[in-house]
């Protein structure tokens, strides 16, 4: 059936349920947000006019909410917990229904056994139902839980699988024989996915799919308003649980914003004042989220003291005027080297307490310095009250656009492990490569016609030789381009080295998530045999990779120039 826009999203409420807290402040969220989505709505129907979308089939299985993974999260929502899950399942929750697909939503281990079909008692006998679902969204706990209770149809549905993975999952973690072999083996990864099954909240690895949520847009009308009522020394502090004011050397950079502004806090709170919070401090205590958002209608600061991590409220303080203010991170935080990223499984390098706004919005929006140099922090203070910033909210975090993105999804992507359609096999030959005349760097176009139906289309795609100690990540990056995982099994060809005039005595196919990769000292090719391991990430002083980077749409990374 072909999928039809939904305007109303009453049907949506209904079908979250209610009873735990977390429900609730989804739900509130949604209503909250309705007339911004259905806004967003009007203008991409104009926009995919006449389009096709299918209508899909999906379940929605919120893993971390349910009692019988320990549901930690919905106590603490009104306690200052971490609220960023919830609000990016809301936003997921609202994208999909208006879209026009048709949804279950389970929160209980036996709503997701009866929506599977799973009769009861027999969670663990290895069954091959049919899967009434097209699509599932899930997290990692939940599909922990498909995989104890789905049998034998888990391995064969398991392309049908979307999970939400706040940090991302890299290639090299979820090969499970690859993540024994060579230590990248965690408590989370090894599900030998394809690596763009596993959805992020901010666009930081390629090799993954971006996710993320919305924040509200203003009209013209209320960013001039917003404007003109800005109090030029008024600072709010990012974070609500207390914890964050035991930080290191708090005292010193407190004390010199504390010389020029009003602070304001909004740190949960029972009876009493939390002790770690200073008196000087205004603290408002834990604020629903709408109250959340007009404190920082007045404020012009926003500042964060190092965590939490990569959260929505950054972007929401920009969109509503303010500057963020955060430490630079030197050396990178990452899972090699601190306790909260631990375990996850990746490696990424984070510089800042949020790189997406630091690389992706940056200045005036964004002020990223070192904290522990005093002259540095204390000139940027000074710098940010005196400069006027209009409220800044990138394409891909208003409604539209992750409407707009979660379409070009459903609609196209294709997950490797699930047999392809005849008829769909990609065309993977070279010859239709034609070298860029006036390339500095090695360069390669791909000739449109060969493919019509890969996806993201392979005209969009460029190819890189990166340096060594250089991941496809950040030599995409530095041309303006991003890096593109499903163009490697173009790349991972023998003529290609000779295409790109590189010199092989030898060439080995070899099981290496760096690979295809030249060690040019030795004359030395690889070629990957393992398409799972197909990887933007990483590097090593010995290689040099290549890199098959893509355009982008502005504000919109995760689809290139012709993908929708
Ligand atoms: N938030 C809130 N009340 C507050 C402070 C923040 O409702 O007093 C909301 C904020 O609007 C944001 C969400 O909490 O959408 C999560 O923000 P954060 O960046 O702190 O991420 P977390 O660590 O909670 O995942």
């Amino acid at each position: 059936a072909q999928a039809a826009f939904r305007s109303d999203l009453s049907y949506l409420l209904e079908l979250i349920g209610s009873g735990k807290e977390s429900l609730i402040f989804m739900k509130k969220r949604i209503r909250h947000l309705a007339m911004q989505w259905i806004l967003a709505t009007r203008r991409l129907e104009q926009k995919l006019k006449g389009r096709r979308r299918d209508q899909k089939q999906i379940l929605v299985h919120i893993g971390f909410l349910t009692e019988e993974s320990g549901d930690v999260f919905s106590p603490r929502v009104l306690k200052g917990g971490p609220l960023g899950e919830m609000v990016q399942w809301a936003d997921i929750l609202a994208a999909l229904f208006i879209l026009g697909h048709s949804l279950k939503v389970t929160v209980s281990l036996k709503e997701l056994q009866s929506n599977l079909g799973v009769p009861p008692g027999r969670g663990n006998c290895p069954l091959t139902i049919p899967l009434p679902f097209d699509l599932i969204y899930t997290d990692y706990h939940g599909l922990q839980q498909m995989k104890q209770h789905m049998g034998l149809s888990f391995k064969k549905y398991r392309c049908r699988v979307r999970v939400i993975d706040t940090f991302g999952t890299e290639p090299a973690y979820n090969h499970e024989e690859y993540a024994t072999l060579h230590g990248y083996r965690t408590n989370w990864g090894y599900w030998n996915l394809n690596p763009k099954q596993f959805m992020t909240m901010f666009p930081h690895t390629p090799d993954n799919s971006f996710m993320g949520f919305v924040s509200e847009e203003l009209n013209e009308t209320e960013k001039q308003f917003i404007k003109s009522n800005k109090v030029s020394n008024m600072a709010v502090v990012y974070g609500k649980e207390a914890s964050i004011w035991k930080v290191g050397g708090k005292e010193k950079f407190l004390a010199i914003l504390n010389k020029y502004m009003e602070i304001h806090g909004t740190v949960y709170y029972e009876t009493q004042r939390p002790p770690e919070v200073p008196a000087f401090v205004k603290n408002h205590g834990l604020l629903p989220q709408h109250e959340f958002q007009q404190l920082l209608r007045k404020a012009k600061l926003f500042i964060g003291f190092g965590f939490p991590y990569e959260g929505p409220a950054p972007l929401e303080a920009i969109a509503n005027g303010c500057v963020f203010l955060q430490s630079r991170f030197n050396p990178p935080h990452s899972s090699l080297n601190h306790e909260f990223f631990r375990g996850k499984p990746t490696s990424r390098e984070v510089s800042s307490q949020h790189p997406y706004v630091e690389d992706f919005i940056g200045k005036p929006h964004v002020w990223t310095v070192d904290y522990n140099n005093s002259e540095e922090f204390e000139a940027a203070i000074k710098a940010i009250m005196k400069t006027k910033v209009d409220p800044y909210l990138p394409y891909e975090y208003t409604c539209e656009g992750m409407l707009e993105r979660i379409h070009a999804y459903i609609q196209h992507q294709v997950s490797d492990p699930c047999p392809i359609p005849p008829g769909h096999a990609m065309q993977s030959s070279l010859s239709p490569f034609t070298l860029l005349p006036n390339a500095s760097h090695l360069m390669w176009a791909y000739n449109a016609s060969s493919s019509p139906q890969a996806w993201p289309p392979v005209h969009s795609m460029q190819v890189w030789v990166s340096e060594v100690r250089r991941a496809c990540t950040e030599t995409c990056q530095e041309h303006g381009l991003v890096c593109e995982p499903t163009f490697f099994k173009f790349l991972n060809k023998k003529d290609v080295f000779l295409q790109l005039s590189i010199a092989c005595d030898s060439t080995e196919y070899e099981m290496n998530h760096l690979y295809p990769a030249v060690a040019e000292t030795v004359r030395e090719c690889y070629l990957q045999k393992e398409p799972l391991l197909y990887s933007c990430a990483g590097y090593s002083t010995k290689y040099r990779r290549l890199c098959p980077c893509r355009d982008y749409r502005k504000g919109q990374v995760a689809l290139c120039r012709d993908c929708l």
